[in-house]
């Protein structure tokens, strides 16, 4: 699961902040048309943001409205990053750089590693 979240996260996110960056040249053009639907490509880019942060929150066994932190884009980002992760098994509170339960061993977002076929 830890996995799945991951890559839904990364790649939403991804898509996001470049439609944001797309968006954010696009209104920086001198001819006015050129700068027609920026706003909305603006918007979609935060929502998806939103969304990934969202998921990445449930891969840090947090509650997934802490995807509205993407409202405060990389700032967002960064406070999440640092927020306590909870343990999938047994729903501990750990530091945000635990990569290893330390009361039932299962691994966290950070230390989750494939399984060695898939390596
Ligand atoms: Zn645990």
């Amino acid at each position: 699961m830890i996995r799945n979240l991951n890559i839904v996260s990364l790649i939403v996110g991804v898509i996001g902040i470049s439609l944001q960056a797309y968006a954010y040249r696009k209104n920086q053009a001198d001819w006015l048309p050129e700068r027609e639907g920026a706003d909305t490509l603006l918007k979609v880019g935060a929502v998806l943001v939103i969304i990934a942060l969202g998921v990445y929150a449930r891969m840090k066994g947090r509650n997934i409205l802490f995807g509205l932190l993407g409202l405060l884009s990389i700032i967002g980002l960064l406070g999440l990053l640092f927020q306590q992760s909870k343990c999938h098994h047994c729903k501990r509170m750990n530091a945000w750089n635990t990569k290893e339960c330390p009361d039932c061993g299962a691994p966290t977002a950070l230390g989750w590693k494939p399984p060695p076929d898939e390596e």
